[in-house]
């Protein structure tokens, strides 16, 4: 039985780790639609230099290249997946709803993962993201100075173009005002279950994985 799930969540609340645990460990495929938005830039396609101008500054991407990112993700992919920051708005939502019925399939859970400002700003600050592989790791945690190799390929690292003040304090406002009713979307269906992400990795994976098999919410 496949199992979709959507992971909600301001920014830096540890969505992306989450992503990647629920990949290595229970076998999702999780996909980042940030990182598939950076690579289209980074490989120069019209729609990944059109994103570059909304996410550098911190701002949403416009719905209708996130959601064609994700339906041409969709149509190769069958099986579970934790989709990483999408839907971030209602209309993605809606789009992502008609785009799995047409699989036969629905969202199954939501998880909103809730991070404190403080946390967010300190994970933000400190945040290192490799160029070839896209490890993402914390500076004085898992690697020393950004002049330091990747720990996973070797590769360079360095700080993402939205990881600044100016683009943290748009991308929260982004958050509050455009993705705190897909919030509301799911809870409404009854599939939102909510997950202390202040916490280390570990100890939210823990979490999140009893309420993944226990389908008990957690706080909602
Ligand atoms: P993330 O890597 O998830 O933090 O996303 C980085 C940036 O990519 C966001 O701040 C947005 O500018 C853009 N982005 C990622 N996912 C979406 C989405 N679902 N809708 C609009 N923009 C997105």
């Amino acid at each position: 039985m496949h199992c979709r799930l959507v992971l909600l969540g301001p920014p830096a609340a540890g969505k992306g780790t989450q992503a990647e645990l629920l990949q290595s460990r229970f076998g999702f495929l999780a996909p980042s639609v940030g990182a598939m938005l950076r690579e289209q830039k980074a490989a120069g396609t019209p729609a990944g230099l059109r994103a570059a101008e909304y996410f550098e500054r911190g701002l949403l991407v416009p719905d209708e290249i996130t959601i064609e990112v994700v339906r041409q993700w969709l149509a190769g992919h069958r099986g579970s997946c934790a989709l990483d920051g999408f839907p971030r708005t209602l209309r993605q939502a809606e789009a992502f709803d008609a785009m799995l019925r047409e699989q036969e399939a629905a969202v199954d859970i939501a998880l909103l993962l809730l991070a404190d400002e403080p946390v967010i700003r300190d994970r933000v600050a400190h945040r290192l993201v490799c160029a070839a592989c896209g490890g993402v790791f914390r500076e004085g945690l898992h690697v020393g100075p950004p002049s330091d190799p990747c720990p996973r390929c070797g590769g360079v690292l360095g700080r993402r173009a939205d990881d600044n003040v100016e683009a943290l304090a748009d991308r929260l406002s982004e958050y509050r005002t455009k993705t705190e009713p897909v919030i509301c979307y799911y809870q409404e269906r009854g599939i939102l279950r909510r997950v202390d992400g202040n916490r280390p990795p570990e100890a939210v994976f823990a979490e999140l994985s009893a309420v993944l098999q226990n389908g008990r919410a957690a706080s909602s």
